[in-house]
């Protein structure tokens, strides 16, 4: 291992990964340290990823990308980054085995966590019969019949959303929190089946939804569902430590052409920065900051 990488990457998803690839080819010492809980870690196919078109999953993506990255030289850290310090030179990682690693310049790719609290039981579905994101999967339940599990607002407009595709929906507030006079009023006219009541225990088999048994002893069965729980976390505290400016949803701000952040040599892609949160975009972004970090390593050497 080197004492000084020229850049460290925190989160090794699709936007750490992507970037890793690309400062790999300009040949620069890069390490990626990565926790491996990310979103991209959960799901199990992306259906609108370019070159796809029969899906290919988060681990896919990441274990051919891990390897296209070491073929160039990068080096991986299974650990959790706990804390960044800046330096005279650049910045100090402190990980979760309590060691430490410098770096000139640094990559924030650490994504959002997404707040499911069913997701023991419904883990092997997300991505196949279970989503999380309308933009993404929208269109796998185009009218078909689809269950909405969520928490008040949340989940009521993620079933107004989903109504695009289709007409045959049902709404589960399985934390019973309050729903808004007018949203109720909205699920009503757009005929939007409503049931205020915790689910017991989803029934799956393998990675396919069958049925949702709710704590009065109904059953309702669909083939697909959707989760919208709300309180989904941005990895974005430690960014916010070195002073790293965020949008009031804690997502980080970046310069739209050099993604980087309003702190020297601190850059940010993919789903921990302030824009839709795709695939695609994660990669766009690893790309674009990779590029621009290589331009301020080739100032300083
Ligand atoms: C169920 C599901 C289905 C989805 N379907 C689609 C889809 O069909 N199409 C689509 O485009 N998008 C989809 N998405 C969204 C997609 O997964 C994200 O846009 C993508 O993963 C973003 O990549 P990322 O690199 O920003 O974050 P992630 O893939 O989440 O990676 C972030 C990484 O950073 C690590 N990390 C965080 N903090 C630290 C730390 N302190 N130290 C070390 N490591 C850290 C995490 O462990 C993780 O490995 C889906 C998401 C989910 C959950």
């Amino acid at each position: 291992m080197f004492r000084m990488f020229d850049c460290v990457i925190v989160g090794g998803g699709i936007a750490g990964l992507q970037a890793a690839i690309q400062l790999g080819r300009y040949q620069h010492k890069v390490v990626v340290i990565d926790s491996s809980d990310g979103r991209s870690n959960l799901c199990r196919c992306y259906h609108n990823v370019l070159g796809f078109p029969n899906g290919v999953s988060g681990q896919e993506l990441r274990n051919t990308g891990r390897r296209q990255a070491e073929s160039l030289g990068v080096h991986f850290l299974k650990e959790k980054v706990e804390k960044v310090s800046k330096r005279k030179e650049g910045f100090e990682f402190k990980l979760s085995n309590q060691q430490f690693v410098h770096g000139k310049r640094l990559l924030f790719a650490t994504g959002v966590k997404d707040r499911i609290p069913l997701l023991s039981e419904i883990k092997p579905c997300l991505g196949i019969s279970v989503y999380v994101c309308p933009d993404c999967d929208g269109y796998e339940i185009k009218d078909k019949k689809a269950l909405i599990l969520g928490s008040g607002d949340v989940g009521a407009n993620m079933a107004l959303t989903l109504h695009y595709f289709s007409k045959d929906l049902t709404y589960i507030n399985h934390e019973r929190k309050p729903i808004s006079e007018s949203v109720k009023e909205e699920l009503e006219n757009k005929k939007i089946e409503y049931v205020n009541s915790p689910i017991r225990k989803v029934i799956t088999e393998g990675s396919q939804l069958k049925k949702v048994m709710l704590e009065d002893n109904r059953v309702i069965s669909a083939n697909h569902a959707f989760v919208a729980f709300g309180g989904n976390k941005v990895n974005s505290e430690l960014a916010e430590d070195l002073g790293v400016e965020l949008y009031k949803n804690k997502h980080i701000l970046v310069d739209q052409r050099k993604k980087m952040t309003n702190v020297e040599h601190v850059w940010a892609a993919g789903d921990v920065v302030a824009h839709s949160e795709q695939v695609t975009i994660a990669m766009g972004d690893g790309m674009q900051a990779a590029i621009w970090i290589h331009k301020t390593l080739l100032s300083t050497q």
